[in-house]
């Protein structure tokens, strides 16, 4: 008798549940519809044609723009026991024929194919030869021209449908807009397909955004408060700052790694190859790295450096946590990174237009900073998805941030702006408000403005928050062409009227240093201090397995279900099997050795 989708997921993949539409996909496919399944990153796509590959006759044709994607995936399938190969340029001839005749003997469940290679004669041949279960098309939005993404060869997938009618297709993607969605459906002829929307949001990713001070060791902080031997991405402007960055952090026993776009192509891929077949290594980037990367158990991604939209940020920090364990999004900001991309953008080749809009981004970036409620509810409106209750994990909602009535020392900012004549920047500024009479003040005789010293009642760090938000709420603005002088605009004068009241965010003190003594590895995020020794044998194990296998950890098996290993020490195969993520095939393969591991901690 033909298994249910459920048998299935629990028996070759090892979970109990399905995930949120899941099974309502499965079950259309399944039964030979086609859909369009739009699912945030980390919501379980690949299951939605897995299960149905193996329930349905004949071999499941996966169209994958990724290299390493496509290979990851083959390797997690082999692990569970499924019949799966790819087709792309990295195989040699010999090894082609033999999956080619593979796919003609029925031996196979899943073929990824690249898209181009799909395309080809030789491939359309191999598929009219063979029992096709179903084509999936993963990435889908890669159709899409307006998508940075975009893939010429995937226009042509629309031929599928002609040829090889009544084979169910389902395309997949994470980019959630009704616009794609549309290109999407129209270009792979999906007219008629289901569609299975869940939205954007990334509950597993914990937002945390925070004035910076000192950034490095903010960053420090950070790490050392969880992420110590956690695979993670730290994310920098310059090629100089990644490169000091990965230093300063391999000095402090950081596993850190530097990419950017300056590198040999070598040692880019010696990194990038570190990053995802070791444990714990810290990627210290330009945003040349991440595309093409779908390393599952990145624990954290780190800015040190303002991206330069609220897209760029959903895609960047998008990277942490695919296996859908918590994972933190962390980033420092301060006003000169506000100047420096205001820069960028005016000193672009950019048209006019373009430029404007590029500045109305960052803004919207900005007022995502300085907000003082709950940033997925923000971040989610920016997608045009409404979501009624704060959500319990970002930073606000954690430690709701205190405001004050800052109307006044707002005036006082601007007014000193405009004595000044709209020529400095934010530290000279501060400094004539509270009063400092240095050489230059005095060179430009402005200790002699009514609006010195009125202001040296209030901190210059707390000034430097007053600035920022200012600028960040478009009441005052940073002219790039003047070297980043402040400049009153249009808004500034109701606020200097005293038209309206302003209330800011309090930023929160400095922390103390930390501490000097340090764990030597770090503590998973969900996991107990009592399991820590286990868990990192545990590890240790996974790791020689990969390696003697030419794998990633990950695949072997994920931290989800090396954490719950590490809890419940499960002695026989029966509380085995029972673990997330062990189905029959890893039960076979790997309990023995890790109970072994199990047995020897005790
Ligand atoms: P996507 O392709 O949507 O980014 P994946 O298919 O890679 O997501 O799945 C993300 C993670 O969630 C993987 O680690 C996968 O094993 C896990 N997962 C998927 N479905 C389930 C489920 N029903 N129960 C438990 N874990 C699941
Ligand atoms: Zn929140």
């Amino acid at each position: 008798m033909q298994p249910t989708p459920h048998e299935v997921l629990d028996r070759v993949f090892g979970y109990g549940a399905f995930r949120g539409q899941q099974e309502a996909i499965i079950e259309h496919v399944v039964g030979a519809g086609d859909a369009l399944v739009v699912m945030p990153t980390g919501g379980g796509k690949s299951l939605c044609y897995q299960i149905p590959a193996l329930l349905r006759d004949g071999v499941a044709v996966v169209v994958s723009p990724l290299i390493a994607l496509m290979q990851d995936q083959v390797d997690a399938l082999r692990q569970a026991g499924v019949r799966a190969a790819y087709l792309n340029s990295t195989l040699t001839f010999a090894e082609v024929q033999a999956i080619e005749a593979d796919a003609r003997t029925g031996a196979l469940d899943l073929l990824y194919v690249a898209p181009e290679r799909l395309m080809g004669e030789r491939t359309l041949a191999l598929l009219d030869d063979v029992r096709i279960a179903l084509f999936a098309i993963d990435e889908a939005h890669c159709v899409s021209q307006w998508g940075h993404d975009f893939r010429p060869e995937y226009l042509q997938l629309s031929v599928l449908h002609e040829r090889f009618p009544g084979v169910p297709r389902v395309a997949l993607t994470a980019t959630a807009d009704a616009p794609t969605r549309r290109e999407i459906a129209e270009r792979l002829g999906l007219g008629d397909a289901r569609v299975f929307i869940s939205g954007f949001d990334r509950p597993n990713i914990r937002y945390t955004i925070v004035p910076k001070r000192n950034a490095r060791e903010q960053l420090l902080r950070f790490l050392d408060a969880g992420h110590r031997g956690h695979a993670g991405i730290v994310y920098c402007l310059s090629r100089r700052k990644v490169e000091e960055t990965a230093r300063w952090l391999r000095e402090r026993d950081f596993h850190a790694l530097p990419y950017h776009a300056g590198m040999s192509a070598d040692e880019r891929r010696l990194h990038q190859d570190a990053f995802v077949h070791e444990d714990g290594v810290v990627i210290v980037a330009t945003i040349a790295f991440g595309m093409g990367i779908d390393k599952p158990d990145v624990r954290f991604v780190a800015h040190l450096d303002l991206p330069k939209s609220i897209e760029s940020y959903y895609q960047e920090t998008g990277r942490a946590g695919r296996d859908a364990a918590p994972a933190d999004a962390w980033m420092a900001y301060g006003l000169s990174d506000v100047v420096t991309l205001r820069q960028m953008v005016e000193g672009s080749e950019a048209d006019e237009q373009r430029k404007r809009l590029e500045v109305r981004k960052l803004d919207a970036l900005l007022g995502l900073c300085e907000l003082t409620t709950c940033r997925r509810q923000t971040l989610l409106a920016h997608f045009g998805e409404e979501r009624t209750d704060p959500c319990g994990n970002c930073d606000n909602c954690i430690a709701p941030p205190e405001t004050w009535e800052a109307t006044e020392a707002a005036q006082k900012a601007l007014s000193c702006v405009y004595r000044t004549g709209q020529r400095f920047g934010a530290g000279y500024v501060i400094d004539v408000l509270r009063g400092k009479g240095s050489d230059r003040v005095r060179g430009f005789r402005h200790h002699r403005l009514s609006t010195f010293g009125i202001g040296a009642d209030i901190s210059a760090s707390t000034w430097r928050s007053v600035f920022r938000q200012l600028v960040a709420r478009g009441l005052m603005r940073v002219d790039v062409e003047g070297f980043g002088s402040l400049k009153l605009t249009e808004a500034s004068r109701a606020v200097l009227r005293g038209e309206c009241e302003l209330h800011l965010r309090r930023d929160a003190p400095a922390a103390r240093k930390p501490r000097r003594e340090r764990p030597a590895r770090a503590a998973p995020t969900a996991l107990g201090p009592e399991h820590q020794a286990l868990f990192d044998a545990l590890r240790d194990c996974r790791r020689e397995l990969a390696r003697s296998q030419g794998v990633p950890p990950y695949v072997i098996f994920h931290d989800v279900t090396l954490e719950a290993m590490a809890e419940q020490q499960p002695r026989t195969l029966e509380s085995f099997a029972a673990l997330p993520g062990v189905g029959e095939k890893k039960l076979e393969r790997y309990a023995a050795t890790f109970m072994e591991v199990i047995a020897d901690q005790a």
